[in-house]
């Protein structure tokens, strides 16, 4: 049959007399399986071992703090507005201390029911708060403990240097200008 525009037909490969016979296939299987009779070990006993997981593994969402335990997200909401599955869900709150205009999320969720993994959140976030991490161990028993919220998400991502020190300055500007203590430590 010729080719209609904008189709294309696509030769269906010729089968052999191997894949039309069921033997081959069983034979071929069972070479696989006596070949690992003589290796040492062959199933990971899992979870008292894990997988070596490569530097690019995109795992869990994670929200992560600055070294000095401030949260490093200012509530901004552009990952809430990204996430292509609608899977975070924040409410931001005013930042005490400072008087400054910033803010940090009194709730941010993550439904790990919704989220594709996709790593959008991480590249649109301006304060390098949220991070792919390594964690893959994503269970519940529920639809609501599949519901990560803050204090999880910042158990996952933990702490990770911050070469900006954002915050410190921001403190040493505000006591300069007699703005009051600056940001005290998060109040997760
Ligand atoms: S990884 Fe993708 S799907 Fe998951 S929370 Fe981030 S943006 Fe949403
Ligand atoms: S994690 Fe980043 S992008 Fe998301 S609300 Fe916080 S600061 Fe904004």
């Amino acid at each position: 049959m010729s080719d209609r525009p904008g189709y294309r037909t696509v030769e269906r490969p010729a089968l052999t007399l191997a894949d039309r016979l069921v033997f081959p296939a069983i034979l071929k299987g069972m070479a696989i399986t006596a070949s690992h009779i003589f290796e040492k070990k062959v199933t990971m006993q899992y979870p008292e071992e894990k997988w070596t997981l490569p530097e690019y593994y995109r795992g869990v969402p994670s929200l992560v703090m600055d070294d000095e335990n401030r949260e490093k997200c200012v509530a901004c909401s552009l990952c809430e507005f990204v996430c292509p599955p609608r899977a975070i869900t924040i409410v931001p709150e005013e930042r005490p201390g400072g008087g400054r205009e910033e803010k940090q999320p009194a709730v941010f969720d993550i439904d790990m029911l919704r989220c594709i993994f996709c790593g959008y959140c991480e590249e649109v976030c301006p304060e390098e708060a949220i991070f792919m991490s390594k964690e893959y161990e994503v269970v519940g028993r529920s639809r609501e403990e599949m519901v990560f919220h803050k204090d999880r998400l910042y158990e996952i991502g933990g702490v990770r240097k911050d070469p900006h020190r954002k915050w410190k300055n921001a403190d040493d500007e505000a006591r300069a200008q007699g703005r009051g203590h600056g940001h005290g430590p998060a109040q997760v």
